[in-house]
């Protein structure tokens, strides 16, 4: 079949097997057809909103030792920093008095934040915020862990599945970490009830056509209701200096990809993707995205958390930040929103 008949099909919800999709993703000529689907689709759902998510970084201490990752254990020339609760939660007044209502906790594997220290400042932002969605995205932990979490008040968690192939995996982590065990934390989140987000880098060291084609099985099999993709972008003090970024268009056409195979779903627009280009999160919105995550990190730390070269968004004050987005999205002919942003079910 031709791409156009492809990008058809794909539209009109009929699954495309694995040498269909590898055609459209291997296509070098860009499929403008494909990005007006996506936004049609998208605007029959969501209309022209965007949901904004106010990031907070709160610690770039990790356990872990991710090859492509910047602030992975072995990278000594990294400083690292921790955010106290009241610093926390001084990062949470400031993003509700910007309009944000939804707070997202981010951090390495930081084993300094016991459970109870998580739900503690967890519980304190649900009592002082009812309204607001908490997000947490710290990481692989027990199923016990993250009940304690929701049961003090946390209602999302974003955890990307990195890669969904074995082979791939073990190319991107150390032998101590496991595929098996992230997909299993996945899963263990969405029994608890929390509204689940995975994702993938695109263009990272050693990823084929294949491997992508995988991810998007991984998350027809897991329907979560966020995706979170992004170019992959190399950090110098990591194995994978060397290597390449990953592709602003790629990443553009699986939105689009994402966008016709879950309707409905959450779809960030990534600062990776604005760090390579430099419209790069218009462009994502564009293409089927309708998520945005700036940065509300005290701004004295956000270089820190470097977790590849050249991250945006790391010298302005948030209130800066969030005009600069408005306008931003303004001209790619949407609206920012002061809303929760669940996902429609
Ligand atoms: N510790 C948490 C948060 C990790 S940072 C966790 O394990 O989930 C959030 C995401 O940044 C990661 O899931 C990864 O997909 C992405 N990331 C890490 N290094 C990157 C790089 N060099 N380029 C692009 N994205 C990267």
């Amino acid at each position: 079949m031709e791409n156009n008949d492809l990008i058809e099909k794909l539209t009109k919800r009929n699954n495309l097997s694995d040498d269909e999709l590898k055609s459209i993703l291997e296509t070098n000529k860009y499929d403008e057809s494909l990005r007006i689907n996506a936004d049609k689709i998208r605007r029959e759902i969501y209309g022209d909103k965007v949901f904004v998510r106010g990031l907070i970084e709160f610690s770039n201490y990790c356990k872990n030792n991710c090859y492509y990752c910047g602030i992975r254990r072995d990278n000594k020339n990294t400083i690292r920093y921790r955010l106290t609760k009241e610093q926390i939660l001084n990062c949470c007044d400031e993003g509700y008095n910007l309009g944000f209502r939804t707070f997202v906790l981010q951090s390495g594997e930081d084993l300094f934040y016991t459970d109870e220290v998580i739900c503690d400042i967890i519980s304190e932002i649900r009592n002082k915020y009812q309204e607001c969605a908490i997000t947490l995205s710290i990481g692989e932990k027990s199923k016990k862990s993250y009940q304690s979490y929701f049961e003090a008040g946390a209602n999302r968690y974003l955890l990307r599945h990195e890669t969904s192939s074995q082979e791939h995996y073990s190319k991107l982590h150390p032998r101590e970490m496991s595929l098996e065990n992230r997909k299993k934390c996945l899963f263990n989140l969405k029994e608890i009830g929390y509204q689940v987000g995975s994702g993938f880098m695109v263009g990272s060291p050693f990823q084929t056509t294949e491997n992508i084609i995988e991810d998007l099985r991984f998350l027809q099999e897991l329907k979560p209701d966020m995706i979170g993709i992004g170019p992959y972008i190399t950090h110098k003090e990591t194995p994978f200096a060397n290597s390449n970024n990953g592709s602003v268009e790629l990443t553009l056409r699986l939105l689009s990809i994402l966008r016709l195979l879950f309707p409905k779903v959450l779809l960030p627009s990534t600062t990776a993707l604005g760090t390579l280009h430099p419209q790069g999160r218009e462009l994502g919105l564009k293409a089927g995205a309708n998520v945005l995550m700036p940065n509300l990190s005290p701004v004295d730390v956000r270089k820190k958390y470097n977790i590849y070269d050249n991250k945006i968004c790391t010298g302005e004050e948030a209130a800066q930040c969030r005009n600069c987005l408005e306008r931003r999205v303004l001209s790619a002919g949407y609206k920012i929103v002061t809303d929760r942003g669940d996902v429609k079910k």
